[in-house]
């Protein structure tokens, strides 16, 4: 677990990178045979993309780097919930585990909403580790919703 935690770090200093450039402090990492091969945060306002989600631009990276459309073995950490479109992404990367933060109720789309995994049109489930570093992940969430206001 502690191998987790600390990649789940860098995660979460990609989710404070998005929230001081204004974006939905989100982070992920990708982890392949124990090296980062890939990390990102939120860009959506950036690029003017609303698939500009840190797992997409995560995904994107660690493809291109391994030239190819499936990334078989590697993990993915996440400091939030993934919502139903990454969920599917991270589907159909082939990803071997999903490691999360904080659970989100309101846009998750593995323990919550429409559990896109537990479906019978889910060709390819991760193994899931929710709770990891949750409530860190979840503290820099709550600030930048609250100095919004
Ligand atoms: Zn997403």
């Amino acid at each position: 677990m502690n191998g987790s935690k600390r990649i789940m770090d860098r995660a979460l200093t990609e989710a404070r990178a998005a929230a001081a450039r204004g974006e939905v402090p989100v982070g992920a990492v990708i982890v392949l045979d124990g090296e980062v091969i890939a990390s990102a945060g939120n860009r959506t306002r950036e690029l003017n993309d609303v698939t500009a989600h840190a797992e997409i631009l995560a995904i994107r990276e660690a493809s291109s780097k391994l030239a190819s459309e499936r990334l078989i073995d590697a993990d993915l950490y996440v400091t939030l919930e993934p919502c139903a479109m990454c969920a599917a992404a991270i589907s159909f990367a082939r990803i071997r585990r999903l490691y999360y933060g904080a659970e989100d109720e309101k846009g998750g789309g593995v323990d919550h909403g429409g559990r896109f995994y537990a479906q019978p049109t889910c060709h390819h489930a991760p193994e899931v580790y929710s709770g990891i570093a949750e409530q860190e992940a979840a503290a820099i969430l709550k600030d930048f919703f609250a100095n919004r206001r």
